[in-house]
């Protein structure tokens, strides 16, 4: 079958969270299987964390020697686990290509939330990001971000809980939208990994068709645009890219994303050190934003070595552009430096893992 031969990795099996349930319902009765048995293995990979068929003891012993033979249940290897003291850890993994990605799980008191990649690689080339250092590989298949969070799950401390998925990893997931939907429809499905639309977010660039694509979906993901700059003219410096669609374009974009989904927008803006970080630029940003329901996460800079010359903001700085958001009405909050002993800022581990090796 067609289907079976586009998909197959790796030692000629097929991912599992390559298929939907009834994608795997078809393929089983078509090779003589009882159709309940997708349902089994569903909930065996999705509910309860299992890794080899040779688990699944529900399912008899040739059924699982003959599903081991054609699926796989992971096709990422995990190269190396960076742990943090607060119980956020990233996670360097392999795909069956050879290229490597990473993904974070950030812990918070009463949550959890994996940061999935959705490229290898990046094409926006934004200056303070590491991720697109090296220009965009590919990008990453459903069954690939699918698998970073069970990735995440088997490694989860004691007493923690996955409970959020966020799309803010390497790349740009609107530029691969078709996989990226897949990939969030597994993760959301009840016989998936069963999480809420409202816990999973994508963070965007901010390309206006993929906005509009993703409200087309008719489901309250939280979408989160890296805005970065208050004017073209500074966010085509820090993001050439993206800046070739006109804020306006994104603004239009996003109103519309807000308007259909009841849910606010977040807008994410790194603080460089005299870059983006003036009184000028939070008066702007702040006519900006008001016209719908929005809040703005600042973020300081994590610096990477891609670009030693930019400096996060000073804390005073920092303070005094969330005060002046305040303010003018904006709601308003700075993003803790989470996972930054475990280099979680998008690309960085990857980027020292690829220069390791380049070594
Ligand atoms: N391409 C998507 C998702 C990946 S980036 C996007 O642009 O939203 C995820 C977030 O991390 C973005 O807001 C990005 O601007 C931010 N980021 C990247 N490098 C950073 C750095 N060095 N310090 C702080 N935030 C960074």
């Amino acid at each position: 079958m067609l289907f079976y031969r586009q998909k197959t990795v790796n030692n000629n099996k097929l991912p599992i969270a390559s298929l939907t349930l009834s994608q795997l319902r078809a393929a089983l009765v078509a090779a003589g299987q009882r159709p309940f048995v997708a349902k089994q293995i569903f909930e065996a990979v999705y509910a309860r964390n299992v890794r080899s068929f040779d688990e699944m003891t529900n399912l008899s012993a040739a059924l699982r020697r003959d599903l081991a033979a054609r699926y796989s249940l992971r096709t990422l290897e995990v190269a190396g686990k960076f742990d943090s003291p607060d119980g956020s850890f990233k996670l360097a993994l392999r795909l069956a290509d050879g290229q490597s990605i990473e993904s974070a799980f950030l812990a918070t008191a009463d949550h959890g939330t994996v940061c999935v990649s959705s490229q290898v690689g990046c094409a926006m080339g934004c200056l303070f990001c590491a991720s697109g250092e090296k220009g965009l590989v590919r990008n990453l298949a459903a069954f690939e971000m699918v698998e970073q969070v069970l990735a995440a799950r088997d490694h989860l401390p004691p007493g923690r809980r996955l409970s959020h998925v966020t799309f803010m990893g390497i790349g740009e997931p609107l530029a691969n939208f078709d996989n990226l939907t897949r990939a969030l429809d597994l993760i959301h499905t009840p016989e998936g990994l069963n999480i809420g639309a409202r816990r999973l977010s994508i963070s965007t660039c901010g390309t206006p068709q993929g906005i509009r694509r993703l409200a087309d979906l008719g489901r309250q993901y939280h979408l989160a645009i890296s805005l970065h700059a208050p004017n073209d003219a500074l966010r085509r410096q820090l993001m050439p890219a993206a800046a070739r669609t006109p804020i306006a374009e994104i603004m239009a974009a996003a109103e519309d994303y807000c308007r259909r989904t009841t849910r606010k927008i977040v807008f994410e803006y790194v603080l460089i050190r005299g870059l983006n970080d003036q009184p000028a630029h939070a008066r702007e940003l702040a006519a900006l934003v008001g016209g719908f329901p929005s809040m703005v996460n600042l973020i300081p800079l994590n610096p990477v070595s891609a670009c030693p010359n930019l400096e996060p903001s000073a804390p005073a700085a920092v303070e005094r552009f969330r005060a002046a958001l305040e303010k003018s009405g904006v709601e308003v909050c700075v993003r803790r430096r989470k996972g930054a002993e475990v280099d979680a800022a998008c690309g960085q581990l990857r980027a020292r893992l690829d220069a390791d090796e380049d070594e």
